[in-house]
């Protein structure tokens, strides 16, 4: 199974190696528009061709051939999407880009051989915290400090300078995980998700998400209130932009390791895993707590995917039960379905037929299970 990271360094170039990044973006730019004005006037013209066109473009104008031509080439690809994107109704028409739009440029990694021995045109130097790239050479970089060096292989890299200035690189590599045989589950767990806990599973166990985030959402309120003070565009909001954009950055790693301890606790445990397909029902909860809504959002679905992929990469089973099946609704031990736990601040699930008596999120869990349990004997008999 193949799989796709991101690696993210903070990039110093030298000053030589800026003023060939700023030429770089320059050319970028200059194919982009390039090419959207000609297909403008030249409505008969298949944008697929442009490729084949460009070589030409680099003879008309020498100082093309001075950067690296894989970014020149993706300019023509990201033109290609552009239009694919208005034509699917997804964007409006492609605009031409400016100085002041977002600076980034993508180079792609071409492998090569020669006298037995593996080349590349990007590499990356975690010990002497290098990395190489066409036509600029070396570059230092800062970042992955844990780790001696990157996994997988490097597909391609793009370069971003910010309005402050600082420039980084994002390497895209993808990573081929050996699948181990499936197995024959022994154990099973149901899993409810929400806003306050993050997971609750059918064993009873809670990973509580408010916790973390009310930290951060202080910081962020107090800076958003410190960004309303300063003048548009000036050099202290630019500031303050950067910092929230930070803390940000710092939620989101935070959130990306305590997700991935989650799902890994969950999958190395269980071998039938079982999830709803959406978070619906605190939808409507608490619109004032739209920060953590947001927030939380993203997290169920990425602690999904998470389950997912690592289920699969372990040989175990993952199922996604239907939302509209009402799993706080249902007693879990006599299956009698109580309306009245549509009320959001009923805490506990008090069966009037059998007497069953437990925590709503840990009732709901155990529904999710035995829906999980009846997908996956079914499928099972499919088979
Ligand atoms: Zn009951």
């Amino acid at each position: 199974m193949e799989i796709y990271k991101a690696y993210k360094f903070r990039l110093y170039p030298t000053d030589d190696q800026k003023r060939l990044i700023n030429k770089t973006l320059g050319c970028k730019r200059f194919v982009y528009n390039h090419y959207l004005n000609y297909l403008k006037d030249n409505n008969s013209i298949n944008r697929f061709d442009l490729h084949k066109d460009l070589p030409k473009l680099k003879e008309e104008n020498e100082f093309l051939k001075e950067v690296d031509s894989t970014v020149l080439r993706s300019a023509v690809d990201d033109l290609s999407k552009a239009f694919n994107d208005y034509y699917a109704k997804i964007k409006g028409y492609p605009k031409f880009k400016n100085r002041f739009s977002k600076q980034s440029y993508r180079t792609s990694c071409i492998k090569s051989t020669y006298k037995e021995k593996e080349y590349s045109t990007i590499e990356v130097d975690l010990l002497s915290r290098f990395i190489k790239l066409p036509k600029l050479g070396k570059v230092k970089i800062r970042g992955f400090r844990n780790k001696d060096k990157i996994e997988g292989k490097i597909l391609n890299a793009t370069i971003t300078r910010e309005s402050t200035g600082k420039y980084y690189i994002s390497v895209i590599v993808v990573e081929d995980l050996l699948v181990e045989k499936v197995i024959t589950p022994t154990s099973i767990v149901g899993i409810d998700l929400g806003i306050k806990d993050l997971v609750i599973t059918s064993d009873g166990i809670k990973y509580s998400n408010e916790k973390v985030l009310m930290k951060f959402e202080k910081r962020i309120k107090r800076l958003q209130k410190e960004l309303s003070r300063r003048e548009k565009g000036s050099k202290n909001y630019l500031k303050t932009k950067e910092k929230i954009a930070r803390v940000y950055a710092k939620i989101k790693n935070y959130r990306k390791h305590y997700l991935n301890d989650i799902a890994n606790e969950i999958v190395n445990e269980h071998d039938i895993i079982v999830t709803e397909s959406l978070l619906v029902k605190d939808m409507f909860k608490d619109k004032k707590k739209a920060f953590n809504k947001s927030l939380s959002d993203a997290a169920v679905s990425t602690l999904r995917s998470l389950i997912e992929w690592k289920s699969k990469l372990k040989g175990k089973f993952y199922y996604k039960i239907d939302t509209y099946y009402p799993s706080s609704q249902i007693c879990s031990n006599c299956g009698y379905k109580n309306s009245k736990l549509k009320d959001l601040s009923i805490r506990e699930y008090d069966c009037p037929e059998c007497g069953f008596y437990n925590d709503r999120d840990i009732n709901a869990s155990l529904n999710i299970l035995f829906e999980g349990l009846k997908l996956h004997y079914n499928l099972e008999s499919l088979v």
